[in-house]
């Protein structure tokens, strides 16, 4: 299926309706559709992977010390019209967004297609990226 969708405009979508949240809480109500629920913050906050490789002559204290982003939230957002529902790491949106990565194998890996669905991204998505 070829829904022409930008990884910008999912990271976008996925920020935003977190934004609208307004943060920590459980079963806020965003654009009358979308249930968001935030859990955290965690005592450790998970680093962006890709900050290791960053800067090839820093070594892994020094890079992490400068990590390319971090976050320590979880959040869940359930469509409540489709029942359908995501849970990903506040950091997910940065790792879309600047390495085009959904994460690897581990629980909150998340989809694109199950973004796209429960999030209703229309088609031909491709905000400019200014
Ligand atoms: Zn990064």
């Amino acid at each position: 299926m070829d829904k022409k969708i930008t990884y910008y405009a999912i990271a976008v979508r996925l920020s935003s309706i977190f934004r609208y949240s307004q943060g920590i809480g459980k079963g806020k109500l965003v654009e009358n559709k979308f249930k968001v629920t935030v859990d955290g913050p965690w005592m450790n906050a998970q680093f962006c992977p890709f900050t290791l490789y960053s800067d090839h002559n820093a070594s892994p204290f020094e890079s992490i010390k400068n990590p390319c982003s971090m976050a320590n939230l979880d959040i869940t957002i359930t469509n409540v019209e489709s029942g359908r529902s995501i849970k990903f790491s506040s950091l997910l949106p940065h790792l879309i967004h600047m390495h085009h990565f959904f994460e690897g194998r581990v629980p909150h890996r998340l989809a694109p297609l199950d973004i796209i669905e429960t999030l209703e991204i229309p088609s031909e998505t491709n905000f400019i990226i200014p």
